[in-house]
């Protein structure tokens, strides 16, 4: 599988599995055969008091801490269809994916 394929590959099945994907690309450099995701930040979970780029200083808030623990679950759950869809190896860098959230 080309690098093209794979990206295609990736960015279709996760679409299909409902996620909203920003952006994907491939590492380059010391970086190359890394997968890049950025998935939407979903706002509309956000905590409504703080917003949805401080959750991690509001440890004390319970909405800021679900929003947080919301995009972890995504964040997993994005990995492993990859990991599924393109075969990777689970290495102890995620079969070298990596999923963010696009600010
Ligand atoms: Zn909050």
């Amino acid at each position: 599988m080309t690098r093209a394929e794979e990206t295609k590959l990736v960015k279709t099945e996760l679409r299909k599995a409902g996620f909203d994907v920003a952006s994907m690309d491939h590492g380059k450099g010391t970086a190359w055969g890394w997968i890049h995701v950025k998935l939407a930040r979903p706002l509309e979970m956000a905590c409504e008091e703080h917003g949805s780029f401080q959750s991690y200083n509001h440890t004390d808030c319970q909405a800021c801490r679900e929003f947080t623990e919301y995009l972890r679950k995504l964040d997993k759950e994005a990995v492993a269809l990859i990991l599924k869809v393109t075969g990777r190896r689970n290495n102890e860098y995620d079969g070298n994916i990596s999923v963010g959230f696009a600010s």
